[in-house]
């Protein structure tokens, strides 16, 4: 079994949080064990409460398309959450339930080393870039987290209930690929990224 494996393992069974209690599926997460890039959502919604597969419902359909609008497919990358049960009504995950599952998502990161992590919606921004600003402001820059390049993008069920921000979520999406070049390039010449106490913007 491979330690992803044994993570997912350990999550069906996991009762830290009260969520285990009105879960149907955990949704561990998946995607590329080796993949250059992770995406990072806030929690399961319903469907994938039903699937235990994150990111399968209409939010899940518009990440597909962002990712073909440059060249991805779901199985090259790997798409998680900040907690991996299903908040009941998708309420807004308490501070209480990231803090028991974060255990789950730093071991995937140390895992799959992914050369850039895409935080998608606020609790996943919240995770990675300094506090003090809202994604309002933070979408579509980067910071650098532990050696890992960061870039903050909204939740693609944003723009099912804000249509307007559906054309600043695809634009958002075409910076990818440079930042994985950027990052690719910064660890060929043996150069850590520096760490940043404030967020980066690259454009
Ligand atoms: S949300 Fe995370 S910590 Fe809470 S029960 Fe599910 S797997 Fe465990």
């Amino acid at each position: 079994m491979s330690e992803l494996e044994a993570i997912a393992r350990e999550v069906a069974s996991c009762t830290r949080c009260e969520l285990a209690k009105t879960r149907n599926l955990t949704v561990p997460g998946e995607g590329n064990p080796a993949a250059e890039i992770m995406f990072i959502g806030e929690a399961p919604g319903w469907h994938e409460n039903q699937q235990g597969r994150p990111f399968v419902g209409q939010a899940g359909q518009f990440l597909e398309e962002l990712l073909r609008s440059v060249d991805l497919k779901r199985s090259d990358v790997f798409i998680a959450n900040v907690v991996k049960c299903r908040p009941p009504q998708n309420r807004d995950p308490m501070p209480e339930e990231i803090a028991a599952c974060r255990g789950y998502l730093e071991r995937q990161l140390q895992v799959i080393k992914p050369k850039l992590i895409v935080t998608l919606g606020r609790y996943s921004m919240a995770k990675f870039f300094p506090a003090g600003k809202g994604i309002r402001d933070l979408h579509g820059t980067t910071c650098v987290k532990e050696g890992i390049l960061c870039y903050a993008m909204y939740h693609p069920a944003a723009a099912l209930h804000q249509p307007a921000l559906r054309r600043t979520i695809e634009q958002d999406m075409l910076k990818v690929p440079g930042l994985v070049e950027m990052a690719t390039a910064s660890a060929k010449v043996e150069e850590p990224l520096e760490e940043k106490p404030a967020q980066l913007s690259l454009f």
